[in-house]
């Protein structure tokens, strides 16, 4: 564990309020002090690192992460790698994005059963560098839903790229599976998905399916998240105490009214990342613009920058995290959803960096301890050459993060050049 103290840095402390000059004392794996000023505390025996005033922050959160997409450009091609090739491709993904200053994903949804659960258990025995990962199950859909990728003609479930059920009692089931397995999460598929077939305000899973998944989930204290376009879906989310609720583009006034009203409890992840790339950037892998016109998704993104934007104003946690993982959004492009925030949905950059650093914390359910730099809280650390609030792309250079710490312990050690002058951005 380090002994470091960051002096002569700006410190951007992921609360919301302006980065200031300072210097953070880290021990162990906790931030030990934070001052105001220059030489403000003290420093025998730790390992100074002189920031030359760049900016130290929070590590970011992606809050709607796959790790086991395998950046391939159809559902079948992920579900297709062989197992053994899977993993590896997993540990190199977790490793691209702490690379990429991520310190904290919360998995949404696993290609196979215990990808999600398998890597983050050797990202937390520290056999492999990657980010704090919530580790989450495969997709439980519906027979003829998101997740159903078997043909016809060969009845084998394990051509499927989710766990179908039909009814509660095989709900029950798979839910106690991944429970075994070991998931902090349980994810449904409530609403359609244009790539597969079933429209996205179309909503197909049963309402006992989804009590019985919740009420299953919650008994071994698991949270519940779930892909839910439709507004119909949005409704079920809340109705049933689903906390973190992915895209939610078709969410009417009825929907945000009651989101709003339990907006202490839900979290949102839209996914734009997926929607931008899939309706302009897909055509190398077979994906027109066109093409995704008529599969609705530019409808849809339309809809999503104007549902958001409604939610920002209601004050509805919206966090970054757009679906990467498809070959139009491989990982370790996350960053990008900060920008979209800002250009699209109309945050500012100080409001698009809380919500991928304060409000990672609150959906990990450690708000007290990740998402800040603050006295107490666990040393999760990006020194960033530049300054993120005058230029939110900043984020997306790998270059420009000249540190990047988790849980006390450098992923990327900065060079040791004392003095070294940096340019403002
Ligand atoms: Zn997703």
């Amino acid at each position: 564990m380090a002994n470091v103290l960051f002096s002569n840095v700006r410190i951007l402390d992921g609360s919301g309020d302006n980065p200031y000059p300072g210097e953070v004392l880290v021990q162990g794996n906790r931030v030990r002090r934070v001052a105001r000023g220059s030489r403000a505390l003290p420093s025998p025996g730790v390992t100074v690192i002189d920031g030359a005033g760049a900016t130290l922050m929070p590590g970011l959160c992606d809050a709607h992460m796959h790790i086991s997409w395998n950046d391939a450009p159809s559902l079948e091609a992920i579900q297709m790698m062989p197992v053994e090739e899977h993993v590896l491709f997993c540990a190199d993904v977790a490793r691209r994005l702490i690379d990429h200053g991520f310190t904290m994903c919360v998995g949404a949804a696993a290609a196979k059963p215990r990808l999600d659960v398998v890597i983050r258990n050797a990202i937390n025995r520290g056999q492999i560098p990657g980010p704090r990962y919530l580790a989450n199950s495969q997709e439980i859909g519906t027979l003829g839903g998101l997740g159903d990728t078997m043909p016809p003609h060969i009845d084998d479930y394990r051509l499927n790229f989710g766990a179908l059920v039909s009814g509660p009692e095989e709900m029950r089931k798979v839910v106690r599976l991944f429970i075994k397995y070991g998931v902090d999460l349980i994810k449904l598929n409530l609403s359609g998905e244009p790539i597969a077939k079933i429209g996205s305000e179309e909503t197909p899973m049963a309402e006992d399916e989804i009590a019985m998944a919740v009420s299953e989930a919650k008994r071994r204290g698991k949270r519940v998240c779930a892909h839910a376009r439709s507004s119909e879906s949005v409704k079920l989310c809340v109705k049933y105490g689903i906390e973190i609720i992915y895209h939610a583009s078709y969410a009417d006034e009825e929907a945000l009214d009651m989101l709003e009203a339990a907006k202490d409890r839900h979290f949102v992840a839209p996914g734009l990342a997926w929607l931008i790339q899939i309706t302009q950037h897909a055509g190398k892998w077979g994906v027109t613009p066109e093409m995704a016109r008529d599969m609705g998704y530019q409808r849809e993104l339309e809809v999503a920058i104007e549902t958001m934007k409604k939610m920002h104003r209601r004050g509805i946690r919206v966090l970054p995290g757009g679906d990467y993982g498809f070959a139009w959004t491989p990982h370790g492009t996350n960053a990008k959803d900060l920008e979209y925030f800002v250009n699209l949905l109309g945050y500012s950059p100080m409001e698009a960096l809380v919500a991928a650093t304060r409000q990672g914390g609150e959906i990990f359910g450690r708000p007290n301890e990740l998402g800040q730099v603050k006295e107490g809280y666990l040393a999760d650390l990006l020194l960033v050459d530049g300054d993120p609030v005058a230029n939110i792309k900043i984020l997306q250079e790998k270059d420009r993060l000249l540190a990047i710490m988790k849980d006390g312990e450098f992923h990327k050690t900065p060079e040791l050049v004392p003095h070294r002058q940096r340019v403002a951005l």
